[in-house]
């Protein structure tokens, strides 16, 4: 069926990109989220300021709409499923059972044949002592994890205190000696069409992404390994729309799935720059079945990821041609909240 009106789960800078990418397309947008703040509402055609548990407004959002997608994969699966029975998800809703839960992406991707970190599933303090080969390591917390949240690093036995209280699952995983960070950016479309955004090369400072650019500085093998990887993944959960795989590449020139986010990427924000078509508006194609349009680059590039109160800076400062400024328009400055970017494109 033809999708005159898309409804968007979330409503941060990711949403807003996703609206406008919409827009063009000439498609309508319902943003349904808890933030009552939420930059997307700027953008959206209308704008639902709702808990996600709450009935009522999930019917209201369900009778607005054609289809279904979000802006983050951190949604109760649940409520995706109850969405999904009337009007159709994408991503679809068991996907994100698997990507939202650290332990179960990460036995996905290593049964694909595929290499993640070093990990170990930690319901409790003594399974830490049961992996003495993890350490140096990070302990993330299995889910609910973004932007480096819920996460600590663990240097030597030392640092894990005994009175440490679980409430929740973990797993820790070994410290990569990092040489780069890459991510690849996949759209798949219900046709099982892809199209594949060349690697990114990312720099994350305190475990925020701060800079992304296109070419990655890294050899053709693993270029085009990392490329194959990720076209495995989307193929093996049958995803619809675009994703992203993050890797870690480490001295030795391994390269090892760090994690799957199921939805558009921050690294991939420079594509609405640098290609004919976007990350955004590829995602928008794939999950309203539109036509796969031939996607191609127009222009390297570089990102900047504006944190925090760097914005005010910015918010004056005057562009050159090939700069591009974008204003999340977050009404709240918070230390280390992305705020904006600005995407370079380069000869
Ligand atoms: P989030 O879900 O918050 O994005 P990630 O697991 O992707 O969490 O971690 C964020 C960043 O922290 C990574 O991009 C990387 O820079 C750093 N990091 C995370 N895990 C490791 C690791 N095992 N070894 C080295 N660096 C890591
Ligand atoms: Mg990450």
């Amino acid at each position: 069926m033809f999708t005159n009106t898309l409804g968007i789960i979330g409503s941060g800078q990711l949403g807003s990109l996703l609206c406008q990418a919409a827009k063009k397309l000439k498609i309508k947008t319902v943003v349904i989220s808890d933030d009552e703040y939420g930059p997307a509402q700027n953008y959206a055609d209308k704008f639902i300021y709702s808990k996600y548990e709450n009935n009522e407004k999930i019917k209201e959002f369900i009778r607005k709409v054609d289809k279904v997608t979000y802006e983050f994969e951190n949604i109760p699966v649940e409520i995706l499923k109850e969405i999904d029975k009337q009007k159709k998800v994408y991503p679809k809703p068991d996907i994100n059972k698997i990507v939202q839960n650290r332990k179960l992406e990460k036995t996905f991707v290593n049964e694909l044949g595929i290499e993640t970190t070093k990990w170990a599933f930690i319901k409790k303090i003594e399974d830490i002592n049961k992996h003495l080969n993890l350490f140096p390591g990070i302990l993330k917390s299995n889910t609910l994890g973004y932007d480096g949240h819920g996460q600590f690093i663990l240097n030597s036995l030392k640092d894990v205190k005994q009175d440490w209280c679980f409430t929740t699952d973990y797993i820790f995983e070994k410290k990569v000696n990092l040489k780069k960070e890459i991510s690849v950016i996949i759209t798949r479309f219900i046709s099982g069409e892809t199209f594949i955004y060349e690697p990114i090369e990312n720099v994350h400072i305190d475990q925020i992404l701060k800079y992304s650019k296109i070419p990655a500085n890294i050899d053709k093998k693993i270029s085009k390994k990392a490329e194959y990887n990720a076209k495995l993944i989307a193929d093996k959960l049958d995803y619809i729309g675009t994703m992203c795989v993050e890797y870690f590449i480490d001295q030795e020139n391994n390269l090892l799935v760090n994690e799957i986010a199921p939805r558009v990427h921050n690294s991939g924000h420079l594509t609405i720059n640098a290609f004919n078509i976007s990350q955004f508006e590829n995602h928008v194609r794939a999950v309203c079945d539109l036509k796969f349009e031939k996607t191609q680059k127009n222009a390297n590039a570089e990102m900047i990821n504006i944190l925090g109160n760097e914005i005010e800076e910015y918010r004056s400062k005057t562009f050159k041609e090939g700069e591009f400024f974008f204003d999340y328009g977050k009404k709240i400055i918070k230390d280390k909240r992305k705020m904006g970017h600005l995407t370079i494109l380069k000869k």
